[in-house]
């Protein structure tokens, strides 16, 4: 029987385990680091001090019946179609689905490394999470949407501190004119200072300091400017783009290596000639084709290229707010905006439906 080895147990690894082992005759082995799932689009509310449910693999993957390996992987050797373990045990694939996620980007600026909190892992919001019982100032660099989210999540958790964002681009560039008088109302209700258009080019224990010398203290500093990949598939020698995410083509196929797919933050997916942006939104539906696509070839069939609309940017501003951007296909901003408690209950909706999807994965009806 072949075998399916994916690699991360993420939103778009575990859906494309789940989903290959209901429907394909193939054996499916999932590596992750961890026996737990890390709701990552909830590490916000972890770092503000909720408490998250823990979600074991093996539950949800058990329904399923893709064996579940907990071990982090340390390599990939092509040419023997093997992936090496840190426990030493190399695993042999016949097709790979690499689904490593990302993480926190601490090169970009000096001092990051050292003084910033990314909320981007478990162990780093739990970090953070320690960090603000103690008060103070707290500076949350990154104006995208988990800068957002970050913010008047910690502004409506701990009312105590001060919370200030910055942004290299203006206030909610991305989203349209209501959308960004809604955001800029909330953010006045709960009291965030916003510096727009401005660069940190440094962070110190004491705070950070812009281009041109300002220098603003702060206790803690929260870094979500963006995210990196792990270097795995470019010391594999897979063909990567100059930030090291897999190259696939629009059936989620490596472009250099065809028994190797790329799903979620990892891989470089393009549909026509847009690059879906890194999220759990597009992640479980490239997981979802990346598995329709070998389905089809092992059918001895031509996969059609994956088709993506997006429909709307789902913003969570705190537990009783929210903002629900309806975008264009291209993920452009249309002008209408769902706002307050509806919208923070559609979102959590949304993010309760990216775990109901592994335990029931939808499949469309020409997979
Ligand atoms: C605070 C926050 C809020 C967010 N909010 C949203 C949102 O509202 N909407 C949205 O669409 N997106 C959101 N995102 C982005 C979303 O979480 C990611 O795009 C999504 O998790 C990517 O899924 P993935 O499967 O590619 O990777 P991940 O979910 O990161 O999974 C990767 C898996 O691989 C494992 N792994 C990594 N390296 C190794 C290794 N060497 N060996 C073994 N295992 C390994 C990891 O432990 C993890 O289990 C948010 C992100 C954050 C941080």
């Amino acid at each position: 029987m072949t075998h399916i080895v994916v690699l991360g147990a993420g939103y778009s690894g575990q859906l494309a385990a789940n989903l290959a082992a209901r429907r394909l005759d193939a054996e499916v082995t999932v590596v992750n680091e961890r026996d737990r799932f890390v709701e990552r689009v909830r590490l916000h509310q972890l770092a503000a001090g909720q408490e998250l449910r823990e979600h074991k693999l093996a539950d949800l993957l058990r329904k399923s019946g893709a064996r579940l390996v907990v071990d982090r992987v340390r390599s990939i050797d092509t040419s023997a179609h093997a992936v090496i373990l840190e426990s030493g045990e190399p695993i042999h694939y016949d097709t790979l689905i690499y689904a490593l996620g990302s993480g926190p980007d601490l090169e970009s600026v000096p001092g990051v490394a050292a003084h910033a909190h990314p909320v981007t892992g478990a162990e780093q919001a739990s970090r953070l999470r320690a960090r603000l019982s103690d008060g103070g100032t707290v500076t949350v660099v990154g104006g995208g949407l988990t800068g957002i989210e970050a913010s008047t999540e910690l502004a409506e958790s701990y009312p105590e501190l001060k919370v200030r964002l910055l942004t290299g681009d203006a206030f909610g560039s991305r989203l349209s004119t209501r959308g960004r008088a809604y955001l800029r109302s909330t953010f006045k209700r709960l009291g965030i200072e916003v510096r727009d258009s401005v660069q940190v080019t440094e962070v110190r224990a004491d705070g950070v300091v812009l281009a041109g010398g300002e220098h603003m203290p702060s206790d803690v500093v929260v870094w979500t400017t963006g995210f990196t990949v792990p270097a795995l598939a470019r010391e594999a020698g897979l063909a990567v783009d100059e930030h090291g995410r897999m190259l696939v083509d629009e059936t989620m196929r490596s472009v250099s290596h065809p028994d190797v797919y790329g799903v979620g933050d990892a891989a470089s997916v393009h549909v026509g000639d847009q690059e879906l942006r890194m999220a759990c939104a597009t992640g479980l539906p490239i997981a979802q084709a990346a598995v329709r696509a070998i389905a089809a070839r092992a059918a001895g069939r031509e996969p059609r290229p994956m088709r993506f609309r997006f429909v709307n940017q789902c913003i969570s501003l705190g537990r009783r707010d929210g903002l629900i951007q309806f975008v264009h296909a291209d993920d452009s901003p249309r002008e209408a905006v769902l706002t307050g408690r509806p919208a923070a209950l559609y979102k959590e909706l949304v993010v309760r439906s990216a775990l109901l999807v592994q335990r029931h994965p939808a499949i469309p009806t020409s997979f």
